[in-house]
């Protein structure tokens, strides 16, 4: 067995597809949100039996090489290193170590780590600075938390005594250089605690210091490398990744001690972004593995303008929201020092968007003035209009009835004058009206009925005009079918596959899945219906073209001669005709 066949036989695709979105079982198959498009459907299938997972409706897909490359946006020995380390599978011809450069970023960024963790448990004066916050030595150790002393070269002497060069360390952003004119560099991180950062598949990718005592910055990140690239990070996933799918939500955060604290209390749904604002690709890494989100982020005004931002950006990646309010206005991370249950309360609590719009505009405006209600309203009421249930619609007018103290009926008129561009468009239907977008086409349905019942192949071969239709792109498979098919009187598909090339041969089960995906649960005797009605629908198409091309040559037959010989073809076809419908 070589490699790549021992990782496909240690890990299922559902087993990988599942570790990045949500599956539920669907008959002998899996759905889940498909991560390759805006998906609400869900629309991915996932297919134990065929080892591979598809979208109909984006047409991405494959086996765990091609998910794992798709998802992770990696190459293909990228992908097999990935899957065979998850599967413990040794590849010897490769070498992770010179592998790339990122990879040479990550393990310098490793080493960093333990050095940093050392300082600290050699410090237990700085120590005490995390344990006085609550966090007990396993945290401590779990999220490899660091010191970094007040030295200048206390991590590059470190860094090049094992090996590594100068340059490259500063490339990685642990160093910085004097000024332009002097290149002398110096540690980045100094006099601060440290918070390493990690992407979701645990790769040290870049770090966070605090500032001890007083100074600025308070917080200083590394700057974007080959391995951190901050809008794309989410500092916790890759503790808390299995807790967002099993909550099936997760909790965004505002720090690194914040997300630390709610791990420690059980809460380990919870990430943070690092140095940014939150970006649409977090939102879409998030997205693989739950659609939930809640924020909860300050009370104070920044952050009320930052959750709303956020909730903007997710309502567009069409995600659901929720906000928690934080008792007392604290940080999560206060609040969980003083009370877990308090914050497990307010999670319990979160609220949704709608009321956080409510009271976000009445901090802004006094809503005992006329201007003051006009301008709550003005940004209240189309919010309320995008509702489309009466029922939200009313409770939401009903509190703000309340608060202004309007008559709600009022409201009412109000709403109903209003007239707003939707903000956005509603999501696509169904499956079937994608794919018929898609436009799959009669002969790849049929196809994928041959490949998923293969013993059926006789009624094509008996029925199907001349076997082989005329649309380009499936002929190659119709041709290699019929080949087996006139060697063996049956179809076997490790058969059909030696006949393909490389490229065609996956896409055997993607076909066949497409069925399996459109006719779910669907008998071999509904199978034959089908298969029927796809044939004579091909052979009307395929007879169609021939009259018309044949009545356009009699028309401009040179002689009679010429023109009798098409007549004759042109009664042959009618009687085939009258024969099959
Ligand atoms: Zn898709």
């Amino acid at each position: 067995m070589n490699h790549l066949e021992e990782i496909r036989a240690k890990l299922g695709i559902e087993e990988v597809v599942g570790s990045y979105i949500q599956l539920k079982k669907a008959g002998r198959n899996l759905k889940g949100i498909c991560p390759f498009h805006n998906d609400t459907k869900p629309s991915f299938t996932v297919s134990p039996e065929k080892g591979i997972g598809y979208c109909f409706a984006c047409n991405t897909g494959g086996d765990i090489f091609k998910f794992v490359q798709l998802i992770e946006n990696v190459d293909f020995p990228e992908a097999v290193r990935i899957l065979a380390q998850r599967a413990n599978v040794s590849i010897p011809e490769f070498k992770p170590e010179a592998h790339n450069q990122r990879m040479k970023v990550v393990e310098m960024n490793s080493s960093s780590v333990k050095y940093f963790a050392e300082q600290l448990q050699s410090s237990p004066e700085h120590k005490k600075y995390f344990l006085d916050r609550g966090l007990t030595e396993d945290t401590i150790r779990k999220f490899k938390l660091g010191y970094a002393p007040d030295s200048y070269n206390g991590l590059k002497d470190h860094l090049i005594n094992i090996g590594y060069r100068e340059n490259d360390i500063l490339s990685a952003g642990l160093l910085n250089q004097r000024s332009i004119a002097d290149k002398n560099t110096y540690d980045r991180f100094r006099n601060r605690y440290i918070f390493p950062i990690f992407d979701h598949q645990d790769n040290a990718i870049g770090f966070g210091g605090r500032i001890i005592g007083d100074g600025e910055p308070k917080y200083l990140n590394s700057p974007d490398t080959l391995a951190y690239n901050k809008s794309l990070v989410l500092y916790g996933l890759n503790w808390g990744k299995d807790a967002v799918k099993k909550e099936d939500l997760a909790i965004f955060v505002e720090g690194y001690m914040d997300v630390i604290a709610c791990h420690q209390a059980g809460c380990k749904n919870t990430v943070a972004t690092s140095g940014t604002a939150l970006t649409v690709q977090q939102l879409k890494l998030i997205k693989r593995y739950t659609p939930n989100i809640a924020f909860a982020f300050d009370q104070d005004s920044a952050g009320l303008e930052a959750t709303k931002r956020s909730i903007e950006l997710a309502q567009e990646a069409e995600m659901n929201i929720k906000i928690i309010t934080v008792p007392e206005g604290k940080d999560p991370d206060e609040c969980i020092k003083k009370s877990p249950d308090m914050w497990f309360e307010a999670v319990k609590q979160a609220t949704p968007v709608m009321d956080f719009y409510i009271s976000y505009i009445l901090r802004l405006h006094d809503k005992n003035t006329l201007d003051g209600k006009k301008e709550i309203l003005n940004f209240l009421l189309p919010i309320i209009k995008n509702y489309n249930s009466e029922v939200e619609q009313g409770a939401y007018l009903d509190k703000i009835s309340l608060a202004l103290r309007v008559d709600v009926k009022l409201l009412w008129n109000d709403l109903k004058n209003l007239t707003i561009k939707k903000s956005y468009s509603p999501p696509t239907t169904n499956t079937q009206e994608v794919l018929l977008k898609k436009a799959y086409s009669r002969e790849e349905f049929l196809l994928g009925f041959i490949f998923q019942y293969p013993d059926l192949y006789k009624l094509v071969d008996e029925n199907l005009i001349d076997s082989v239709p005329l649309e380009t792109g499936t002929e190659k498979f119709y041709k290699a079918i019929k080949k087996v098919y006139n060697r063996a009187s049956a179809v076997d598909l490790d058969a059909v596959k030696e006949e393909l090339d490389e490229e065609d041969r996956g896409k055997i089960e993607v076909y066949a899945l497409l069925i399996d995906d459109i006719y779910p649960d669907f008998s071999e005797e509904s199978a034959e219906k089908e298969i029927k009605l796809f044939i004579s629908l091909i052979n009307k198409k395929n007879i169609d073209n021939a009259e018309k091309e044949l009545i356009f040559k009699i028309r401009s037959a040179k002689d009679s001669g010429e023109s009798t010989l098409l007549l004759n073809q042109q009664i042959q076809i009618s009687k085939l005709k009258t024969k099959i419908f």
